[in-house]
């Protein structure tokens, strides 16, 4: 007898509930061995990790989702489901197809691959020698191109590459990306160029200031419950521990980040902490009834990385942000500060100085970087250039963009440890996180015209819940072209963006 379609769709419903919580079981232990956990235990939990994951794939391609999903959806009352219902059904749709349909063969040598590749991208990055890297990342890219290949069918692009950028920015196409990110390279370029011409150049030597771990914990503290991460109170979803390489990981109560602490670098983990706690605050404030379902979760990559930067640049290098939080630095950190002016520290830590290191960039360079990534990932998966030729390519970039000679392969074309993990299409998605802020600031400034006032006293409320109604509330309930367009009125579009920067950094650099 033919289930009826609400208990079919019940159904359903548990079975993925069963696979989230199983996945944010899977996740805290993630987060053990990157911060807790004994040297010695690295042989059982890999082992741990590997059984989990076994599990996972298990029940992720359960036929049993498969038979639900078609009864749902050749159900003729199908149409009665809500717009929520049918998202979740769309999603896990979507994930099943593609967890089912890439042959297990084909992940099982992707997995191995990776493993390989990095490890080989260690030693040569190590010794500066791309040959050595050269024919594993050529594997990975074959291995790539033909999973990309029957993804394509199932995210029904038009080309591989996009059906790599689904995974990350859903709808989002190469095509899209191309027009989006050279007017924002042309844009950049403008800006770097008037910054570099002018003759107001900030003093740096504030940030070398030494600072102890143990204050820049309680600084980390303080900028967390200034952005409404909860660290601290009783009730608390959120903690901070540290790793070499910050990240946030978890699920609506339990959301962590991590950083690191450099005693003569403390900007180092004062943008980190507050990058992660925009994260995290992403997920701590997803819709509470949409907890255990698919449309509850963030939007995409590029969206997550919206937030991140928002509260990381817009709000944490804002001067108004700082005439709030220096009173409080100085407080936390005794005499260290207590000669600093305001000005000098938000150009200080505004500072523009092209790097060759992404993850080094100033907001003005930053894109650049991803710019680079993506017209490289995008014509070695068009075949238009060969692995062989990266590092040229990636060289003569960085000439012509952001001006800077790259003396080796290490700190250059290996200098990121994504493409030897097989992440390709996922680079985009960091500069479309700041595009789409731009989008939501030109927005939320039409919403809350007083907001600058209000963060110089302290107060991101505001802020915080313009983002929890406009962003957070909207789960995974649209793709990021549609929600973009929800929130914004309009389509993906670079100007808002380019806006922000040239008024800041025209008034910090006086052009
Ligand atoms: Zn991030």
């Amino acid at each position: 007898m033919a289930e009826s379609l609400d208990e079919a769709y019940k159904k359903l419903m548990e079975k993925i509930k069963d696979f989230i919580i199983f996945q944010s079981a899977e996740s805290v232990i993630h987060w053990d061995m990157e911060t807790m956990m004994p040297p010695k235990a690295i042989q059982l939990r890999s082992q741990q990790l590997a059984l989990l994951s076994r599990i996972e794939h298990k029940m992720g391609t359960d036929p049993e989702i498969g038979k639900l999903l078609k009864q749902i959806k050749q159900n003729p009352r199908y149409d009665k489901l809500n717009n929520v219902q049918k998202r979740n059904v769309y999603l896990t749709k979507k994930r099943y197809d593609e967890e089912t349909k890439l042959p297990e063969e084909l992940v099982v040598e992707i997995a191995k691959q990776q493993a390989i590749a990095v490890d080989v991208w260690k030693k040569a990055k190590a010794s500066q020698n791309f040959a050595m890297f050269k024919q594993e990342l050529e594997k990975m890219v074959e291995l790539k191109k033909k999973a990309a290949e029957i993804l394509m069918e199932v995210k029904r692009t038009t080309t591989p590459y996009d059906a790599l950028i689904d995974i990350f920015e859903p709808k989002m196409t190469a095509k899209t990306i191309t027009q989006v990110f050279d007017e924002l390279r042309t844009g950049l370029v403008r800006l770097l160029k008037k910054c570099e011409s002018s003759k107001k150049h900030p003093n740096t030597s504030v940030l070398k200031r030494k600072i102890s771990v143990d204050t820049q914990r309680r600084i980390a503290k303080a900028l967390a419950e200034s952005v409404g991460y909860d660290t601290a109170s009783k009730n608390a979803g959120g903690r901070i521990d540290e790793t070499e390489h910050p990240f946030t990981t978890g699920y609506y109560d339990d959301v962590r980040i991590t950083t690191h602490y450099y005693e003569d670098m403390f900007a180092s983990s004062v943008f980190s902490v507050l990058h992660e706690a925009g994260h995290a605050i992403y997920e701590q404030d997803l819709k509470q009834d949409w907890m255990y379902q698919p449309v509850g979760s963030g939007c995409s990559s590029g969206f997550h990385e919206s937030q991140s930067r928002f509260i990381e640049n817009i709000i944490g290098r804002s001067r108004e942000f700082w005439v709030y939080f220096l009173p409080k630095l100085k407080e936390i950190t005794g005499k260290t500060f207590a000669d600093v002016n305001l000005d000098n520290l938000v150009h200080a830590i505004n500072q523009v100085k092209p790097s060759k290191i992404r993850v080094e960039a100033d907001e003005i360079t930053y894109c650049l970087h991803i710019v680079i990534r993506f017209n490289i990932e995008r014509d070695l998966f068009a075949d238009k250039i060969k692995v062989k030729e990266l590092p040229e390519i990636w060289n003569q970039n960085y000439k012509e963009y952001i001006d800077i000679k790259i003396e080796n392969d290490s700190e250059g074309v290996m200098q990121d440890t994504h493409w030897a993990s097989g992440l390709f299409g996922y680079f985009p998605s960091y500069a479309l996180g700041n595009v789409y802020s731009g989008q939501l600031l030109a927005t939320m400034e039409k919403d809350l015209p007083n907001w600058r006032k209000q963060l110089e006293k302290g107060k991101f409320s505001p802020v915080k819940d313009w983002l929890i109604e406009n962003v957070h509330s909207h789960g995974d309930l649209y793709d990021p072209p549609q929600l973009i367009k929800k929130i914004t009125g309009k389509e993906l579009n670079v100007k808002p963006y380019l806006n922000y920067l040239n008024e800041k950094y025209s008034e910090l650099y006086d052009f």
